[in-house]
């Protein structure tokens, strides 16, 4: 044991893998939310983005199972939908529809507020940590010397009597809204320089009744954005309940509406028919969120040359991502991860080696993100030097990855996390990458479309 009290501040995926984390190095961990929680798979205010479609990638789903044992098992006793999302999902990328092989890469497919459910059971069973929710974090309590965190100030959510909490370790994982850079700067700290990326995408999120009898030859159905051309996207993926959740999305302030006839509408305009043709006959379960996201941000606390001792900063709160790369959780959790590798050298300069740790990290997810994101001209990013380069060999790899068992098996290795994206760059990629690329004509003709009478089977 490091100590005898943690606080995490936040109760969404950050915090839950932080608490989960953290119980097993202290005697005690407090999870302090603002919501009030409930025992259920309930969207809630303080994560509007959990009604929308997340794709969780295979390295943050394993992070958070090693942190709690016997969550898979849960997933899907709650109906996660297993797949492998080279073999079961039909996938345009590059102007193909990509070959679909067993990748050996599955997936759990679920909704959001199903997955952090399940989590936060799990963590709730742990005896040593207690969940405050109805609570909210006002500020931090500092030693005298001004060094290093004691605790937190919190207050029942309407209230103004305040609550202190003394603790050997705070972690804040509160999210895009956190208030840590200003609580620093208020303590006289240097203010945390913030890199952002504007890209104004914008999401739309339904549910369907799934029918039983629907079988087109796949189980989900993603037609991917080729920027800078084709900017819209759209996604069919299976959830608990013989459910569909449909998204679509686009860039650049191009919102897809709403109501039923601007949903349908930007259902058609997309880059294939074949979502357009299901959601036509499909029944929804509920009207449509929207969700507006604006910029990637990342604010760079391992730049700062002094920091808060006992103070670490996880999720969305350190680097939020543009959803439509589905990174956030595997990001969150693989900060988490880190935050143990960290807390395994002992509590002494525990913040600068973890922002260290994981500065270098969001390098890697950043770039990976951003590269894409860039690809815009409207975009006003720095595009550091060799950016064309990589978008080129990038386009390439992805029509590649259209037809070639080993190129398909690496690019779904990389973009769930399980491995580095220099696995892209081995000499036998790199070859058959820069080679003439024809594609059979199977792939270029596609899936058959899904007809009318398919899905009143059920
Ligand atoms: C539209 C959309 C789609 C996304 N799709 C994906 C996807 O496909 N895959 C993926 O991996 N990621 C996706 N993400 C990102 C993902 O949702 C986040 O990265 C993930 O939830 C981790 O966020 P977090 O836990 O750090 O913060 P959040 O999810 O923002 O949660 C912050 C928590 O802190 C609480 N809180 C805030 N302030 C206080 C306070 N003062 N005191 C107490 N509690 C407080 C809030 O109530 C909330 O519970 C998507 C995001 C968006 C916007």
């Amino acid at each position: 044991m490091l100590g005898r009290h943690a606080i995490v501040c936040g109760s969404s995926m950050a915090g839950l893998l932080t608490a989960g984390l953290l119980a097993r190095h202290f005697e005690r961990v407090t999870l302090v939310e603002r919501d009030p929680l409930e025992d259920s798979a309930q969207p809630r205010k303080g994560v509007p983005q959990g009604v929308h479609t997340h794709i969780l990638l295979r390295r943050g789903l394993d992070i958070a199972a090693s942190i709690f044992p016997g969550l898979l098992e849960d997933l899907q006793a709650a109906g996660a939908q297993v797949m492998d999302m080279s073999a079961d999902c039909e996938w345009h990328v590059a102007g193909i529809w990509r070959k679909r092989i067993h990748s050996g890469v599955s997936m759990y497919s679920q909704t959001r507020p199903l997955f952090e459910w399940r989590v936060r059971s799990r963590l709730a069973a742990l005896p040593n940590v207690r969940i405050l929710d109805g609570q909210e974090a006002a500020s931090f309590l500092v030693s005298a010397d001004g060094t290093s965190i004691r605790g937190l100030k919190i207050r029942a959510v309407g209230s103004d009597a305040e609550t202190e909490l003394e603790a050997d370790l705070v972690v804040d994982a509160s999210g895009r809204g956190s208030r840590t850079p200003q609580w620093m700067e208020g303590l006289g700290l240097p203010k945390v320089e913030e890199t952002q990326l504007k890209v104004d995408v914008g999401y739309a999120t339904r549910l369907y009744h799934r029918p039983a009898g629907f079988d087109p030859g796949w189980r989900a159905l993603i037609l991917s954005a080729e920027l800078p051309r084709i900017r819209r996207i759209g996604a069919i993926l299976p959830v608990e309940g013989d459910r569909w959740t449909i998204t679509l999305g686009g860039w650049l302030k191009d919102y897809p509406p709403t109501d039923d006839a601007g949903f349908l509408e930007y259902a058609r305009t997309l880059v294939q028919p074949h979502l357009y043709e299901v959601l036509r006959g499909a029944s929804p379960l509920g009207p449509a969120s929207s969700y507006r996201f604006a910029h990637s941000q990342w604010r760079h606390y391992e730049r700062l040359p002094r920091l808060l001792e006992r103070l670490v900063v996880v999720g969305d709160a350190y680097c939020s991502f543009n959803p439509i790369h589905g990174q956030g959780i595997t990001t969150s959790a693989l900060q988490v991860e880190w935050l143990g590798e960290c807390l395994r050298q002992g509590m002494n300069t525990l913040a600068r080696r973890y922002f260290e740790g994981a500065g270098s990290m969001l390098k890697g997810v950043w770039a990976m993100s951003t590269t894409e994101d860039l690809r815009l001209p409207e975009l006003d990013g720095v595009r550091p030097m060799g950016s064309g380069l990589a978008s080129w060999y990038g386009e390439r790899f992805q029509r590649l990855t259209t037809k070639d068992d080993e190129a398909i098996q690496t690019f779904m290795q990389v973009m769930h996390m399980i491995k580095p994206p220099t696995a892209m760059f081995s000499p036998r990629l790199v070859l058959k990458t820069l080679m003439r690329q024809p594609v059979s004509s199977e792939l270029a003709r596609g899936p058959a479309l899904p007809t009318q009478g398919e899905q009143q089977v059920a």
